[in-house]
């Protein structure tokens, strides 16, 4: 398999967490007998610094050439008084735009190792996993007209506007994307709106029960967003891929993320554009950067996301969510996931974690190829 990935490590702890994710990438690529070519980009704050801009033409250029687009994180308080279109934050916005991808993947999974790291208690959280469907380009974020009148003189002293809008070709083209996804999982699709309120959720929710008929295999199920806020946190073990709108999924993943337990762990993937792009949920956590204190798992996770999504490795990328369970059960931990005084717990940092996950990974690709050969 030849994979050509667009790295964007970006600032702050995106190069020290990618550098791990890469390093995972290029084990799989040698135990696994794949050429895999990395294409070292300029975005954000470091961009800033070498160009003047977020997000360099010659890194646009380049990562449209590219099989996957693979983002650590951007973000740097030196650059905080500039406008918001010129800061390093606008660059991940523009090339989220550029690469078109409509559909947001976010995993929220509970690792038994981690139980107790979430506000969750144990027995909630025990066996979720839950995959996000969101869309990403429609909907009230996108839709117009949308405006503030801050100058009115009228009665009641101002009035804004936004606008949710979906055409069902917009619906169609991501249900299609979670129930594809479901029928590889645990063949459930829970779709979430508002349909006792909202016309465009009507539209919704039609539109993917229309698309539900293509997969007679997997079962489908409706919620209102709000009885769903409730349901995630009480019964999270229910859902398999969770379909929503632009503004519930943003709220929703959100929400899930409290799960797994630490913003360190929640890997992200955004797909159907012209090509993939795969970034850690977290920003680029200034206040603990160059400390070596940077929980890489997210990063990890994400690249095993590249591995599912843009090179249909599957096998390669389970091995690496198994090899992340793995070292957690043998009780490693970065800081934001220790627990003070749990014991068998083990501090490390960054790389150590990196390497951790490395070694529990080769082991577990040795054994497949063992199998095989017998
Ligand atoms: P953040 O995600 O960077 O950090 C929030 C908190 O979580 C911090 O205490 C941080 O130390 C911790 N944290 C985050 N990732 C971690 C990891 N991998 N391991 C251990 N701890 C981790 O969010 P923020 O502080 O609101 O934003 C910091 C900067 O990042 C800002 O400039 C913001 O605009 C940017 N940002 C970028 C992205 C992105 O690139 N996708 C996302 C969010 C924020």
């Amino acid at each position: 398999m030849k994979l050509k990935i667009a790295i964007l490590a970006g600032d702050g702890i995106g190069p020290e967490v990618t550098n791990e994710a890469v390093n995972i990438l290029k084990a799989v690529a040698e135990l696994g007998g794949h050429d895999f070519t990395f294409v070292p980009l300029l975005l954000g704050g470091v961009a800033i610094t070498a160009t003047g801009s977020p997000l360099p033409t010659a890194t646009l250029d380049a990562a449209l050439e590219c099989d996957a687009v693979l983002l650590g994180a951007v973000g740097d308080n030196k650059f905080n008084d500039l406008s918001p279109d010129k800061r390093p934050e606008a660059g991940l916005l523009q090339i989220r735009q550029a690469l078109g991808g409509y559909a947001n993947l976010r995993p929220s999974i509970a690792y038994p190792a981690l139980a107790e790291n979430s506000p969750l208690r144990p027995e909630v959280t025990k066996d979720a996993n839950i995959l996000f469907v969101r869309e990403l380009l429609g909907g009230l974020y996108f839709g117009s007209p949308r405006w503030w009148n801050r100058e009115t003189t009228a009665p009641g002293g101002g009035e804004a506007i936004n606008t949710m809008r979906y055409t069902k070709a917009e619906v169609v083209r991501v249900a299609r994307v979670a129930f594809e996804l479901a029928s590889k999982r645990r063949k459930k699709v829970t779709s979430v709106d508002k349909a006792n309120v909202l016309e465009v959720s009507q539209l919704w929710r039609a539109a993917v029960t229309e698309v539900g008929k293509d997969y007679p295999e997997v079962t489908l199920e409706h919620q209102l967003v709000d009885s769903m806020a409730m349901l995630i946190m009480n019964i999270p073990r229910n859902f398999d891929v969770v379909l929503t709108e632009n503004l519930f999924g943003d709220i929703l993943s959100d929400e899930a993320g409290v799960i797994t337990g630490s913003l360190g762990m929640l890997p992200s993937a955004t797909i159907g554009g012209a090509i993939n792009l795969y970034e850690p949920v977290h920003g680029s956590a200034p206040d603990i950067a160059g400390t070596g204190k940077a929980n890489p798992l997210g990063a990890i996770l994400t690249a095993a996301m590249v591995l599912r999504h843009s090179a249909n490795l599957e096998q390669d990328a389970a091995a690496i969510e198994a090899a992340v369970g793995t070292v957690l059960a043998a009780g490693h931990r970065t800081a934001d996931i220790a627990r003070g005084s749990a014991t068998g717990q083990h501090l490390v940092s960054t790389t150590e974690m990196g390497k951790l996950v490395h070694q529990a990974l080769a082991q577990s690709i040795d054994r497949r190829q063992a199998m095989h050969a017998v």
